[in-house]
């Protein structure tokens, strides 16, 4: 049975108790107002009946009709008394009904008596009737007393047996469902207190992860659902969790998982993860420690800033896989020609740090340098290709050269760079005036900065002309930085420089620019506009909104689309040809043309070639240098004029310098050419004046 219903059943029987003592009560109630009201009644009647005896004395005594006519209205009334008497029990009734016989003898009595005492009885006669009639009067009346005495005793002890009788059901009715309430509430408390208990032995028991453990409660009550419930949530909770021993396994493989990947990072952040040397952060960290060990033991030591010459040209002509091959054989060979003892590492890009302790002598360590180079003279093998390395080393010497790890990289550094602008494939002692041309290099960025912010740089313009017809057809925008103190920079210097410090996007913008403006009314003699030819960085179009930005140039200036023509490196193409193709394409898309700068100088894919949307190759001019004497030189350059026709592309020749080079390539079928025969670049103003309106001048030279 469910818990609620014992426990209206427990509040039904309280309700039914108060009811039941309330109707006890009630009824006890009426019952005395009955008794007394009886006592009354035959109270009234005793009252009556000594009025009566009291009349008659009186009678006796004075002998009179008045007393008897008295005696007469209380007979009458006791009539009345006696009629309005109504009992239930017979034993009364009984005692009423003798009553009302002998009030009935008493009145006829009376009436005797006063016709008795009327006129016309005679004297002795009178007498003896009325001592006659007196006598049974009295006995009436005293069996009358009698009697009412007996209906009142009667009276009271029946009402008092009925009422004990009564009284003796309450209390039993009374205490029965006293008793009952006291069970039910009883056994309702200790189903209660048993069933909270197992409950709660059941919830500890789980609390403390016993997840198999069902708490047994049958579920025809509240807390048999409850049980039902926490017993099913146990069941899902035990399903979505795993044991201790599973945790325990579990925990014990991630931590195990933990310390290896802890190990593998610690390698990684320790190790270079290409060729497998230490990396930038261990070199400086034993550099560190050589320096101390050094200070202590007043010894010296050497460190090499080794970095390896074009190594950028095979990485962007042959893709990473050949520089990633070129760096691990590289840092092989290294390792076989160091001893034990030196430490090397590779520290950036293609660029390697070596520590030589202890130093003995100076030269030891030039020794080492010239070793370390000769061991690259053998090319590396890729793809079937063999690819020729060379290295340029710095060399900075504790004490020397500096006392501290980052001051020794530094100056090796300069060194490395002295070596590698003396042409590549040597070493360098640091020497105090290299760290003049770094602080150089950094004066000039911060130069090169000031000069874009107040667009100081200029543009040269180079004629471009049809080889055939000696027309000009157009012009190569070439930039210049008149710096206010070292004069003319050539831009291989600050073009690097711009691309390098993330100035290159400004720059080319502003040379477009200011190009555009120029060009806008150039026309060749027949009145052609002429093309405008601009260098285009590899760096600029990598940016994803090349496009845009030379939109919105074409848009300030009103230059024509058509007139322009964008010149790409091959190298840039050779970065990943098939995003160049989608990009050259946005910008042929645009109607401008495109042509391919320095040609032959990468290893052009012609497969990519056919592809990519060009207008013009440009012939580089370490070909047309040799043209005239070099065999190799001249067939380069014929088979470039071949493949660009039959490619339908435009070809061009650049770095055109004597006349003998310009009949070779005209016979050859080069189209255009351009060059210091034809002219150098020069300013928009001395262009004009010396190309635009001046027609002799350039036929006189052919
Ligand atoms: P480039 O595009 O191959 O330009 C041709 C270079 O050869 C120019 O050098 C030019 O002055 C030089 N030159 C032309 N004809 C002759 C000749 O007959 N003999 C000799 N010896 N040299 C000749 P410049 O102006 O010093 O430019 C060097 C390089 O700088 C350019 O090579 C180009 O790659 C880059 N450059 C110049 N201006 C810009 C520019 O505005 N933007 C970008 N991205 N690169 C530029
Ligand atoms: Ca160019
Ligand atoms: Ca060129």
């Amino acid at each position: 049975m469910k818990i609620r219903t014992r426990l209206i059943i427990l509040t039904s029987l309280c309700i039914l108790l108060s009811v039941s003592i309330f109707v006890g009560l009630y009824w006890l109630e009426n019952q005395h107002a009955q008794l007394f009201k009886r006592i009354e009644d035959i109270g009234r009647i005793e009252v009556q009946t000594s009025l009566l005896r009291s009349q008659f004395h009186m009678h006796e005594r004075y002998n009179d009709s008045d007393s008897i006519a008295k005696a007469t209205k209380v007979q009458q009334s006791l009539h009345l008394q006696l009629n309005k008497m109504k009992f239930e029990e017979g034993q009364l009734q009984t005692y009423r009904n003798s009553l009302l016989r002998l009030n009935n003898s008493l009145s006829s009595l009376l009436t005797k008596l006063q016709e008795v005492h009327g006129a016309d009885y005679p004297g002795h006669l009178v007498l003896e009737s009325h001592h006659h009639l007196m006598d049974r009067l009295d006995n009436t009346i005293l069996s009358m007393s009698e009697d009412s005495f007996k209906l009142a005793t009667l009276a009271q002890k029946i009402t008092k047996a009925k009422t004990h009788e009564s009284m003796l059901f309450i209390d039993a009715l009374l205490l029965s469902l006293t008793l009952m309430i006291s069970l039910a509430a009883l056994q309702t408390l200790n189903l209660f207190r048993s069933r909270l208990n197992t409950l709660e032995t059941g919830i500890t028991k789980v609390a403390s992860g016993d997840t198999d453990y069902q708490i047994q409660v049958s579920d025809n009550d509240e807390i048999g659902l409850i049980a039902g419930h926490f017993n099913q949530m146990t069941q899902s909770l035990k399903e979505s969790t795993i044991s201790i021993d599973e945790l325990q396994h579990e925990v014990e493989k991630r931590t195990c998982e933990l310390e290896q990947q802890k190990e593998a990072f610690k390698e990684l952040a320790e190790q270079d993860s290409l060729t497998g040397l230490a990396n930038r952060t261990t070199f400086l960290g034993n550099l560190s420690s050589t320096i101390a060990r050094c200070k202590r033991e007043q010894s010296s030591a050497a460190v090499f800033f080794i970095d390896l010459d074009k190594f950028k040209q095979i990485n962007d002509s042959l893709g990473h896989n050949a520089g990633d091959k070129v760096l691990i054989e590289t840092a092989n060979r290294f390792g076989k020609s160091l001893r034990l003892n030196d430490l090397i590492a590779r520290i950036g890009g293609d660029e390697f740090s070596v520590i030589i302790e202890p130093l003995h002598n100076v030269h030891d360590a030039g020794e080492l340098a010239r070793k370390l180079i000769k061991c690259l003279n053998k090319p590396v093998k890729y793809e079937g290709r063999e690819l020729y390395l060379n290295t340029s080393i710095g060399i900075a010497v504790y004490p020397d050269d500096g006392e501290e790890p980052l001051e020794l990289m530094r100056n090796a550094d300069a060194a490395m760079y002295k070596a590698k602008k003396a042409g590549g494939s040597d070493f360098h002692y640091y020497s105090k005036e290299m760290n003049q041309n770094a602080l150089m290099w950094m004066q000039l960025e911060a130069d090169l900065r000031l000069a874009l912010k107040h667009k100081h740089l200029e543009v040269y313009y180079q004629p471009q002309f049809d080889i055939h017809s000696n027309s000009l057809i157009g012009i190569e925008a070439l930039a210049r930085w008149n710096h206010p103190e070292k004069g003319m920079i050539p831009p291989d210097q600050f073009i690097a420089l711009a691309e390098d410090k993330g100035l290159i996007h400004e720059l080319g913008s502003q040379v477009l620019e200011q190009a555009c403006n120029d060009a806008k009314d150039w026309r060749s003699s027949d009145g052609i506009p002429l093309t405008l030819a601009v260098n285009i960085s590899p760096k600029q179009l990598n940016e994803a909104n090349l496009p845009r930005v030379i939109k919105a140039i074409l848009d300030k200036t009103g230059f024509d689309a058509n007139q322009l023509e964008l010149e790409v490196t091959e190298s840039y193409i050779l970065q990943d040809p098939e995003d160049a193709i989608f990009k050259l394409q946005q910008l042929r898309d645009m109607n401008i043309q495109l042509a391919l700068d320095d040609f032959g100088t990468g290893y052009s894919s012609l497969s990519y070639l056919k592809r990519l949307p060009l207008t013009k190759l440009k012939i580089d001019k370490s070909f047309v240098d040799g043209i005239v004497n070099l065999s190799e030189d001249r067939a380069i350059s014929t088979t470039i004029i071949a493949l660009g026709t039959s490619l339908n592309l435009v070809v061009i020749a650049e770095g055109t310098e004597e006349k003998a080079q310009i009949d070779i390539l005209r016979k050859e079928g080069c189209h255009q050419a351009q060059g210091y025969f034809y002219g150098k670049p020069q300013s928009a103003s001395e262009l004009a004046a010396n190309f635009l309106n001046n027609e002799e001048k350039i036929t006189e030279k052919v």
